[in-house]
């Protein structure tokens, strides 16, 4: 097992090398500054979902949804919640599915809100419906995040 992780900075999506073990001494990003974990999840364009999927040692929890509809609006401050539980060893992030449609339609996302977890770049798990935070807390650590 590896001692340091590469984490993706939400800011300016360098990425950072940091020693497992201050993983939870809210590491700073050596580019920018600013904290590599802020509690609040990650929104994502499609250049930045691939760099945060394939280049985080840590597995990203990814919210797909969309504007218009109310259940993901419902889930939002659900999911910011869960953001703050699973962090640092999990990072959260966002994909508005209706200016990402191309990414949505790669990954056959036919409902939402969907959620997803990925690891190492692959899709290792996936739940469709709004969750409690309790409910998102459980399933990614369920399925090992
Ligand atoms: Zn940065």
């Amino acid at each position: 097992m590896s001692d340091a992780l590469h984490i993706v900075c939400p800011h300016c999506e360098a990425v950072n090398r940091i020693p497992a073990v201050r993983l939870g001494e809210a590491p700073k990003c050596g580019k920018c500054h600013h904290p590599l974990f802020t509690g609040q999840p990650v929104e994502l364009n499609a250049a930045g979902f691939r760099k945060h999927i394939t280049r985080n040692d840590i597995p990203v929890l990814v919210d797909f949804w969309a504007p218009w509809c109310g259940p993901c609006r419902m889930m939002a401050p659900q999911f910011v919640q869960a953001t703050g539980q699973l962090e640092p060893r999990v990072r959260l992030a966002k994909v508005d599915t209706e200016a990402e449609q191309a990414l949505s339609a790669q990954f056959g996302i036919r409902s939402i809100p969907t959620l997803a977890l990925f690891r190492g770049g692959r899709e290792i798990a996936r739940q469709p419906g709004a969750m409690t935070s309790a409910n998102i807390v459980q399933w990614t650590r369920a399925n090992g995040g």
